[in-house]
């Protein structure tokens, strides 16, 4: 690798002129230099570093591209930041830090570049491209930082169990960059962490969120899961999926280990999605497995309800986990609970019913229901693979018919509350939701179309045995 490299972002002219201008020695450092190095300039954004003040290089750049663009300071870290070019470009002033032992946040000083690389995380992270005019282009690596990107390695510039313990939170960060970037993390590096997995404690649960997500939405998460395993930071972060590991054996019969099942469902799912919620279902399908396993003589292994009990723990692990809990727990929740209903879809004789039941219960989130189905299937038999995924085949075929022909998917009650209180001169009340009721299960059961006159019908015989009077509209 030749030592200048070629940075033609439309922020670095304007850097080049405010460094030039306050004479303040500038880098570029961190993500966005290992990706140019990786495979060319990304769309992300970038970190710069000056030997002097941050917020002030900041307020200059942004002042030489436009006098109105807005600078957000934050005094308290001596950063800046600002938004040009479709991009978030980050300054902070090169520093000197050191540490106590119950904080991760650190007595800071200011310092030169050698100090500033020299508190930075892995070697890959601490490669810094100088952007003055003299200079420009020429690279600062005094890790070894491109080696490592070269040979794909994950590891501390210092002492890695100083590392680590200064900032535990680098141990989450080790674990998802060797999963997105694919690299594996040097042996005493690695051991480092299993030294401290306990320190992980003085993290806030929002940064631990923050850095599993991002394990989550890589292309193999499975990487990361196996890293969290092996270190014991799992079993400390996330105990219910450190429970599905193992397997047991009476008279000869074992079950399968479900913490690898679920990595490979997991692995599956991002195959077929990108969506967060999809991934974080395929990890919390089978959660509930351990608590319900029993062993039965005649059926061997069984795990009865562990749909029911998983979705019912999905609100404590999202709050523990600060993950939101509105729209996606929701989401979540009722995939746990339905994972295994399309399944049973796929015995023979299943009733148009069957499906219309499915249908209304998943409503919007059948698709995404389908893919987990599909992603449950982990079988090492080829062929067994192959007839489930054929029955599920199946399965998508009659649910897209049925589903032209009655609808139910958004479905909406035909007949509402308002109208049957004015048919029936009555206020809000029991037989209100038992009517109700009737007319959906008639619909659903396939008695009745979803359509308005074959509800209305219903209603009124519906309302008659409960000895309800008509007293408005057409009988
Ligand atoms: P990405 O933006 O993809 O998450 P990044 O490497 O840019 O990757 P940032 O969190 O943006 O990560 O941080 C920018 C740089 O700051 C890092 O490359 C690293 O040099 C340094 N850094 C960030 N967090 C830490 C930390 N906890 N300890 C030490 N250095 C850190
Ligand atoms: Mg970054």
């Amino acid at each position: 690798m030749s030592n200048h490299i070629h940075l033609d972002h439309p922020i670095f002219p304007y850097i080049t002129q405010a460094a030039s201008e306050l004479g303040v020695d500038t880098y570029v450092v961190g993500g966005y230099v290992r990706d140019l190095l990786m495979h060319g300039p990304t769309k992300k954004d970038i970190d710069f570093v000056c030997i002097g003040s941050g917020i002030e290089l900041a307020e200059k750049t942004a002042s030489l591209i436009d006098p109105k663009l807005k600078v957000h300071t934050f005094k308290n870290y001596g950063t800046a930041m600002f938004h040009a070019f479709d991009t978030d470009i980050e300054f902070v002033g090169a520093r000197k830090e050191s540490y106590q032992r119950d904080s991760r946040n650190p007595i800071v000083e200011n310092g030169s570049l050698e100090d500033d690389q020299n508190r930075r995380d892995f070697t890959i992270n601490a490669i810094a491209i100088a952007v003055n005019k003299e200079n420009f282009g020429s690279l600062i690596d005094p890790f070894n930082g491109i080696a490592d990107i070269e040979k794909g390695i994950i590891r501390t510039p210092q002492d890695a169990h100083i590392t680590f313990s200064d900032d535990p939170l680098r141990m989450l960060r080790a674990i998802r960059f060797a999963t997105v970037l694919q690299f594996s993390i040097e042996q005493q590096t690695l051991e480092a962490i299993h030294k401290n997995k306990e320190r992980i404690k003085i993290i806030s649960q929002e940064r631990i969120t923050e850095e599993l997500n991002k394990i989550i939405l890589s292309k193999n998460p499975s990487i990361g899961f196996n890293l969290l395993f092996d270190t014991g930071l799992l079993a400390i972060i996330f105990p219910e999926m450190q429970a599905l590991h193992g397997t047991e054996t009476i008279n000869d019969l074992s079950h399968k280990d479900n913490f690898y099942h679920t990595l490979k469902v997991l692995d599956n799912v991002c195959e077929m999605s990108d969506n967060l919620w999809l991934r974080w279902s395929a990890i919390l399908h089978d959660i509930a497995k351990p608590p319900t396993k029993r062993f039965d003589p005649r059926h061997g292994w069984t795990f009865h309800g562990h749909e029911f009990l998983g979705s019912k723990w999905v609100p404590g692990i999202f709050k523990r986990m600060k993950l939101p809990l509105d729209a996606p727990m929701r989401y979540v929740q009722k995939l746990v609970l339905l994972h295994l209903r399309p399944i049973s879809l796929t015995k023979e004789n299943i009733t148009d019913a069957a499906i219309r039941r499915l249908l209304f219960e998943a409503g919007d989130d059948i698709d995404d229901l389908m893919i987990l189905c599909r992603a449950d299937i982990t079988s090492k038999n080829k062929m067994k693979v192959k007839r489930y995924l054929e029955n599920f085949d199946i399965v998508e075929k009659k649910i897209v018919e049925i589903e032209e022909k009655d609808h139910i998917r958004n479905f909406q009650p035909p007949i509402s509350g308002e109208l049957i209180m004015e048919t029936f001169g009555i206020k809000p009340s029991k037989p209100i939701g038992e009517i109700k009721n009737c007319i959906k299960d008639a619909i659903l059961d396939g008695d009745i179309k979803n359509d308005f006159d074959e509800a209305y019908q219903l209603m009124l015989e519906k309302g008659k045995s409960l000895g309800l009077i008509q007293v408005h509209g057409n009988s």
